[in-house]
């Protein structure tokens, strides 16, 4: 990351910044933040440097700010541009700010954003959007909690923030934090860690978001396999099972990198989070303890089954992005089908097991590419979406044969790679790879 050392030459030498400079690939997030862990708030200093590649000029910037969704959770201070204040507006979640100069093409400007949390209580434990940004009496779990630059298709895409499902979007970045936070407390991250005593450093590229997962309470277990370190953070009544979290972890890398294609990291985490919801983030997930605590000694458990699911997010959602919102089956549908690839793999006696328990007579409400506003209850959305996403690509397998579909979504996974895909490219890309008319078959699940 060179420009990262001229930014530090530059500051070590009092050199000003310009407004805009020579663009870097992806944007490059730098946050420095204090965690209150006992007030549950953060105080945060984000920097963006954004490059300019639409090929277009450009005036404005749109960031999500989910955070802002719940009125006194998101507090903003400022947003600067070389020091000097600069205009912004609110429209929901959505935060608009004006450039104080036209960026060019293929130039990047540097924004400075100051802003505290106050992170509110898991109080609806059924809404994934609310439990990914809440504390318990176990944790602080701070997802989609700064804000996120919007992706940018010929204009920035204002990604609505529903209640139901993951309501986020983004391209990739770079991220680096720098963490403040009580001594006793573990803060978890996605990324290369650098700790100095309560100074905790996470060096993340080329991420789709970063989270963090902070507790007083977390028991760590690390391993080392095939390049990768892998970490599982338990609360301490489970911590027996770090073991088998472990193994998990380590057989469904092994199994994703095999069959898709490179992890992109050299580190995966999870960490262990009060209530029933597990979530995917870049280099880290959480698993909720009503998961954990299903555990039976046997593969037959939602430990095993989640934490698979969660891993193969990785590939789908982490390096191949979706819009979650309008077709959130190419991430949820693939990782409901990769837990059947994980059986498949290790343990084959069990996937009649999980079909039957967890997919069962499918009563599909809604077509495949179902946006998250088409529901209006989880179950119905998770029936619709991540189970009919696991039989369509499984049926879709049958139907033109083993070798073709692994060619298929290893080629998908390579092109998609670091970007976010559609439905679009999903079957124009399977058209290299089949000869068999698949028009049946897409007319039976989308619309
Ligand atoms: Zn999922």
């Amino acid at each position: 990351m060179s420009r990262l050392i001229i930014f530090a030459l530059s500051a070590l030498l009092g050199l000003s910044q310009p407004v805009s400079q020579v663009a870097a690939p992806r944007p490059l997030y730098e946050f420095t933040i204090q965690i209150d862990y006992a007030a549950h708030r953060l105080e945060a200093a984000q920097r963006v440097t954004l490059p300019n590649s639409s090929g277009q000029p450009s005036s404005d910037v749109l960031f999500k700010v989910p955070a802002a969704d719940t009125p006194g959770v998101f507090d903003l201070h400022s947003v600067e541009v070389a020091g000097v204040p600069i205009t912004y507006t609110w429209n929901g979640t959505a935060l608009r700010v004006t450039l104080p100069t036209v960026l060019q093409p293929d130039r990047a400007i540097v924004l400075d954003l100051k802003f505290v949390v106050n992170v509110p209580p898991l109080e609806n434990a059924q809404s994934f959007a609310a439990a990914n940004l809440a504390y318990t009496s176990d944790a602080l779990n701070l997802g989609y909690w700064y804000p996120l630059l919007a992706p940018y298709r010929d204009g920035w895409v204002n990604v609505p923030f529903e209640p139901i499902g993951d309501p986020f979007a983004s391209e990739v970045a770079d991220y680096l934090a720098t963490i403040t936070a009580p001594a006793d407390v573990t803060v978890v991250g996605g990324g290369e860690l650098d700790r100095r005593g309560n100074i905790w450093k996470y060096a993340l590229p080329r991420a789709r978001t970063f989270a963090l997962i902070a507790s007083p309470r977390y028991r760590a277990s690390t391993t080392r396999f095939g390049g990768v370190t892998y970490s599982v953070f338990m609360l301490p009544e489970h911590q027996s099972l770090a073991t088998i979290t472990l193994e998990t972890l380590i057989r469904a890398k092994t199994l994703f990198s095999a069959i898709y294609g490179p992890y992109p990291y050299k580190t995966l985490r999870l960490a262990e989070v009060s209530g029933p919801w597990s979530m995917e983030f870049s280099g880290l997930f959480t698993v909720g303890e009503t998961d954990i605590a299903d555990y039976n000694g046997t593969p037959r458990n939602r430990l095993i089954r989640v934490t698979a699911h969660e891993v193969s997010h990785q590939w789908w959602y982490g390096v191949v992005g979706d819009n979650q919102v309008r077709e959130p089956w190419l991430d949820e549908g693939f990782a409901r089908f990769n837990e059947l690839r994980y059986y498949e793999v290790y343990s084959p006696a069990d996937t009649q097991w999980w079909w039957d328990t967890v997919i069962g007579t499918l009563r599909a409400a809604q077509p495949l590419n179902s946006g998250t506003a088409d529901f209006s209850d989880h179950r119905t959305y998770l029936t619709s979406i991540y189970n009919q996403g696991a039989v369509f690509l499984d049926d879709l397998r049958s139907t033109i044969g083993a070798n073709a579909f692994n060619a298929f979504l290893r080629d998908l996974y390579r092109r998609g790679s670091f970007r976010l895909i559609t439905t679009q490219d999903f079957f124009d890309i399977l058209k290299n790879h089949t000869e068999v008319n698949v028009q049946g078959l897409k007319a039976r699940y989308f619309r």
